[in-house]
């Protein structure tokens, strides 16, 4: 049985991206971000594959769970950290590592006994994002709660996360920078700040450990220069399959609402793939695919399980071939990102389990 869409992921590509990682903050340990199952990647996989990777960052405890479970060894990183004792005590039964960015944090690590300490633990400072953390006056007593806490042992990090990286030589990024550093030298500690946006564009902020993201997966965090300029290598290659040809006379619709209507006599094919596997409805026609190396645009809206597309000028084409939605040199996920508005983390991120993961060593 075929079995389609296939997510194709090359790891040796994510293993190329992380090497960028090295060469560009060559004195940073890395602290690979896999949240939301290494951005639809799957997380497990990816972990395995990035194993020089000094730690791991997840966004919740359930995703530390799951790598812990799967016998990844590296510190795990909760970005959000967790609101409740029996969480807390999760955590540290698993050894997974918490980032404190709230009072209420706060007062749950200082009152909670738990049966092993918290180790390698963070302390998000805000310095502009407005997100999560604690402004700079919190930080002194943060860090005496937490320095003093039986719960948590060996050294607290400070964290911050920029809200403007992609945009290079904004001030603000500076400015974010600035509040961070202040507080590490003032309590001589370790500092984690730059995402990949960062990483490639203000050494500056590399500090002790760097977060890279996206551009391990091979995706561009800046709207003005492609993933190939940046010598970053696609990871996800995105695949279905022509399950239909027809023919379409002038005037003749496509698709619900009728939003392309034939204006010569030409073809459509069906493509296995829509917004049932969280592939971006937004691609409604602007988005493109490849197919036998020509690359046809999307033709009227993106069904739950199919998209239209138009092959008028292709004469090689028949039911059964691969379509590619992205992941080539030819059609890469920065590209449909931008026709949908949106961003390729979206795109990389919405693919659910209806589509197949399939794991490529080169
Ligand atoms: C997701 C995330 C990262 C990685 O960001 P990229 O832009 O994907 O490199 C880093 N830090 C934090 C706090 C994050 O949530």
């Amino acid at each position: 049985m075929s079995s389609y869409p296939v997510a194709h992921i090359n790891l040796a590509a994510l293993q190329h991206n992380f090497e960028r990682v090295k060469q560009l903050a060559p004195n940073s340990k890395i602290m690979s971000a896999i949240k939301a199952d290494a951005y639809g990647h799957g997380a497990i996989q990816v972990a395995q594959a990035l194993h020089d990777s000094d730690a791991f960052a997840v966004a919740r405890l359930s995703e530390g769970l799951l790598l812990r479970a799967a016998g990844i060894q590296q510190a795990i990183v909760i970005l959000e950290g967790v609101n409740c004792v029996a969480d807390l005590q999760s955590a540290a039964e698993n050894d997974l590592s918490i980032v404190f960015h709230h009072a209420s944090q706060l007062q749950l690590v200082s009152t909670a006994q738990l049966s092993r300490p918290l180790s390698f633990c963070w302390l998000m400072v805000e310095t502009g994002m407005h997100r999560l953390g604690l402004s700079t006056d919190l930080i002194d007593h943060a860090l005496q709660v937490l320095t003093t806490s039986s719960n948590i042992t060996g050294e607290v990090g400070l964290m911050s996360h920029f809200a403007n990286s992609d945009l290079v030589g904004d001030p603000r990024n500076q400015q974010q920078l600035d509040k961070l550093m202040e507080c590490a030298d003032q309590y001589g500690l370790k500092t984690s700040m730059a995402n990949s946006a960062a990483i490639f564009s203000f050494s500056a902020s590399h500090g002790d450990w760097v977060r890279p993201g996206l551009m391990l997966y091979g995706a561009t965090p800046f709207e003005d220069r492609t993933a190939q300029d940046l010598d970053l290598k696609p990871v996800m290659q995105l695949t279905s399959e022509l399950i239909a040809i027809q023919p379409l006379h002038v005037g003749d619709n496509v698709g619900y609402g009728g939003s392309w209507v034939a204006e010569k006599p030409g073809r459509i094919g069906i493509v296995s793939i829509g917004y049932g596997d969280g592939y971006s409805r937004h691609l409604s026609n602007v988005g493109s695919v490849l197919i036998n190396n020509h690359r046809v645009p999307i033709v009227g809206r993106v069904s739950m399980d199919m998209i239209a597309i138009d092959i008028s000028n292709l004469s090689d084409v028949t039911v059964g071939d691969a379509v590619i939605m992205w992941g080539s040199e030819l059609l890469t996920v920065d590209d449909m990102a931008q026709q949908a508005n949106t961003i390729s983390y979206e795109l990389l991120c919405q693919l659910n389990e209806r589509v197949k993961r399939e794991y490529h060593h080169g």
